[in-house]
């Protein structure tokens, strides 16, 4: 993936490796490497066989929000699951739910985003087959919320390491949603966009 060079409308990160120019979508590149840390994480079954949960980090203060009542009916039916996903949310008052911890992968992102995004694809499933079919769903809209957004600022330090995480993460080709997360542009076709060497 080569060496970081510059980061390109708060969207791209442009590399230079012996080939050429890489442009990495950062966003669709970091979601896909956090995605695989997830599954990663919660596939270690534990030596019962029970499904491990992802590691967990408690809020030091618990972000709460004002919740439908769906959303709480949800948290209460749900308690296991969430744990299970590195989340802890539980009633604040009738109509409000506070996140009290979430996933150490996740500590950066917005609490209350991904407690809100989460509920609603728990929601949508019923609790005993949630864990084994919704599994990847989840985590790739938990990947979603974790993974660096447009428009951040990346030093060129924080550039090199997305690019090593590529290089060692499983199918970082692609993003969850099957985009490609970096093309190649080669010297070659760089020189034809010039008519070099014509
Ligand atoms: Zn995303």
């Amino acid at each position: 993936m080569g060496r970081a060079i510059a980061q390109l409308q708060g969207v791209y990160i442009l590399a230079e490796n012996n080939q050429g120019l890489v442009i990495v979508d950062m966003h669709a590149a970091h979601e896909r490497i956090v995605y695989e840390r997830l599954k990663t994480q919660i596939s270690l079954t534990a030596p019962d066989g029970s499904v491990h949960p992802l590691a967990s980090q408690p809020l030091l203060i618990p972000a709460t929000f004002a919740a439908t009542p769906d959303e709480v009916a949800t948290a209460e039916a749900h308690v296991a699951t969430l744990n299970t996903l590195g989340l802890e949310i539980s009633p604040f008052s009738p109509k409000t739910l506070a996140v009290r911890a979430v996933p150490t992968t996740l500590a950066q992102g917005d609490a209350v985003e991904l407690a809100r995004s989460v509920l609603a694809e728990l929601a949508q499933h019923d609790a005993s087959t949630v864990i084994q079919r919704a599994q990847n769903e989840i985590l790739g809209t938990m990947a979603c919320h974790g993974a660096v957004r447009a428009n951040r600022k990346l030093t060129l330090e924080e550039m090199n390491a997305l690019l090593r995480d590529m290089e060692a993460t499983e199918r970082s080709d692609q993003c969850n949603h099957g985009r490609p997360t970096w093309r190649q542009l080669t010297l070659k076709e760089l020189d034809s966009l010039f008519l070099r060497g014509r």
